[in-house]
């Protein structure tokens, strides 16, 4: 029987789990040290179309990822605690960018349906699909954006694939070649391995003398929550060049998200970046002054110098994910699908070039 070693638990890990352990012949065992974990820390905003980064190879793969929602949800009998799509609004302080915007998420609508309902709100339009929110600013609304509470995928994901077999090592790991892997009392050798430890590649790399160009950023969030409020449906606000709004059930609101380059590995709350968050916030949602403080969330996210996710085969039979930056959530399920197709099938994607460049170009030995 074939052994499939994955190190990484995040959403790329954990959907490759799943995936793989639905195949018979397949033996998988997770490793995962959940320490800096971005998966369990983001925002959960998935909505890609309305993004001006003009790399192309991570809008196609930020576009399947989205789209590949729809078929996880499926797989994974996720329920609206997990994903729903409650729509985004996206908001520009002058009407020549709103018309732009406009004209982008059209023109995006021609290759893809996941975006839905595509159109323009204005202000007083914004606070009828968000009541919390009063705002000078209009914007654009499309009906496909969703919310995805990355822990709870996670756990959901690993409970399937515990019940198909899954050996879950809840461990901090080092390689010891590229099939071998070593926890604190043991060895194991693997057939395949994948590497999806978010942030933390270059250290896992590090032993077998590999160059891997991924540098952290610490993200920090706060989960607020306000009475009296039904914001399950609310759609996700996205306002120029402030903290994204994100509702949840139950009153509960997340404001979102720091992207700190220079504290490393960090994962101390700092009341400064906090009170920004809420200030940022009470901005639109002046309910936020009296609401409760539910907790601060913080995550590692790992990034490339040219800020793209990657993924292949490192080695024969050793693949890697990374560098997924501050849309993980939306490129890590399908990435996780991918590596977990490959495996199974010995064959890699047909379109691998038009998602991602070669992992030679990220990671190379010293
Ligand atoms: C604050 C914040 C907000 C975000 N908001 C969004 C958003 O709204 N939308 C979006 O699309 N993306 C968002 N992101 C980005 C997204 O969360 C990440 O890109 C994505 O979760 C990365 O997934 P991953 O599986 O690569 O890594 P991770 O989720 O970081 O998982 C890697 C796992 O590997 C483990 N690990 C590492 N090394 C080892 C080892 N040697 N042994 C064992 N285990 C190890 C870690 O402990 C961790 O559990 C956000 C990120 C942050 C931090």
């Amino acid at each position: 029987m074939r052994t499939v070693g994955i190190i990484g638990g995040g959403i790329i890990g954990a959907t490759a789990a799943f995936y793989l352990t639905k195949q018979p012949d397949l033996q998988v065992t997770l490793f995962d040290s959940g320490r800096g974990q971005a998966t369990k820390a983001a925002s959960g905003i998935i909505s890609p179309w309305l993004s001006k980064r003009r790399n192309k190879r991570w809008y196609s793969l930020a576009q399947s990822g989205a789209e590949f929602y729809e078929q996880l949800v499926h797989d994974a009998d996720l329920d609206k605690s997990v994903y729903e799509q409650t729509g985004t609004i996206v908001t520009r302080k002058d009407a020549q960018a709103v018309d732009e915007l406009y004209d982008l998420a059209k023109s995006r609508a021609k290759t893809t349906s996941a975006i839905g309902e595509v159109r323009k709100v204005s202000a007083a339009e914004i606070t009828d699909l968000m009541p919390i929110v009063s705002c000078d600013e209009s914007g654009i609304y499309v009906s496909g954006g969703a919310k995805i509470n990355g822990e709870g995928l996670v756990e959901k994901l690993l409970f399937h694939a515990k019940n198909n077999g899954l050996k879950l090592v809840n461990e901090q790991v080092s390689l010891v070649n590229e099939n071998t892997v070593r926890t604190k009392s043991d060895q194991f050798v693997f057939s395949n391995l994948v590497l999806s430890p978010g942030a933390f590649l270059k250290q896992l790399l590090e032993p077998l003398n590999y160059h891997v160009d991924i540098r952290p950023q610490k993200g920090q969030l706060v989960d607020m929550r306000i009475s009296n409020q039904v914001t399950d449906e609310m759609p996700v606000m996205m306002p120029e060049s402030e903290n994204d709004i994100i509702p949840f059930k139950d009153g509960i609101v997340t404001i979102g998200a720091t992207h700190e380059n220079d504290e490393g590995f960090d994962l101390t709350p700092t009341n400064t970046e906090i009170n920004n968050l809420l200030n940022s916030g009470t901005k639109f949602v002046t309910e936020l002054k009296s609401a409760e403080r539910l907790g601060v969330r913080i995550g590692t996210r790992g990034y490339t110098s040219d800020f793209a996710p990657f993924f292949g085969e490192l080695t024969a039979n050793m693949y890697v994910a990374g560098g997924l930056g501050s849309s993980g959530l939306t490129t890590g399920p399908i990435i996780g699908k991918l590596i977990s197709d490959w495996i199974s099938s010995q064959t890699p994607p047909a379109d691998l070039d038009l998602l991602t460049k070669p992992v030679s170009n990220y990671i190379y030995s010293k």
